[in-house]
């Protein structure tokens, strides 16, 4: 698979489009390429590629469960401009791939939530935002509370605080396109 660098004819001095360390791999390849007389080719492994598409277009579902959700509402506000990450929040599980559990999640809650997960198509990540999703927060031991959202479907990212504030949901977010990005590498048992 081939991708051309930013300006075409681009080299090692000049910005890529992407700045991980597979985009600096794929540097290294090119300066290879380059002396073989292949300018302005970049080799990478396809599952890197689909990495790379898929951390940098996560579609969270729009949906929120008490107060962290407030938090999560603002963190899509311009301040902090999730787009620049290529976070676009859309409003149906049939075309999302992230779900962010944004509060308490109480006992009648779970088979919708349940449902709303296995309605997203894979490849697809879970974040919980917040004690009350991570552990059940203040309602610990409660007769009508999840003691945690990972009781019911998985998650990745754990996000902590009650509520945390959107600067820490953005850091989940970043943590989990690094997961989206070294799971080709962790399924090689790299
Ligand atoms: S963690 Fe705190 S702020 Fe978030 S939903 Fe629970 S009680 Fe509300």
């Amino acid at each position: 698979m081939n991708i051309e660098p930013a300006g075409g004819q681009g080299g090692i001095g000049q910005s890529p489009v992407i700045s991980t360390p597979e985009s600096r791999m794929a540097l290294q390849n090119l300066a290879a390429h380059q002396k073989s007389g292949l300018s302005g080719v970049i080799t990478l492994k396809t599952e890197e590629l689909f990495a790379m598409a898929r951390k940098s277009s996560l579609w969270p579902l729009t949906f929120g469960l008490a107060c962290c959700a407030i938090e999560m509402i603002s963190a899509y506000m311009p301040k902090h401009d999730f787009d620049r990450y290529g976070v676009v929040t859309w409003p149906s599980p049939r075309q999302s791939d992230v779900m962010i559990v944004a509060g308490t999640v109480v006992k009648k809650m779970a088979e919708p939530i349940k449902l709303l997960y296995e309605q997203m198509p894979a490849p697809k990540w879970v974040i919980a935002m917040g004690s009350c999703a991570t552990c059940g927060g203040p309602y610990v031991r409660s007769y009508s509370v999840v003691m945690g959202v990972d009781q019911i479907i998985p998650v990745d990212v754990y996000v902590p605080g009650c509520p945390p504030r959107p600067e820490a949901l953005q850091h989940g977010i970043l943590e989990l396109q690094r997961k989206i990005q070294d799971e080709p590498r962790l399924k090689r048992g790299l």
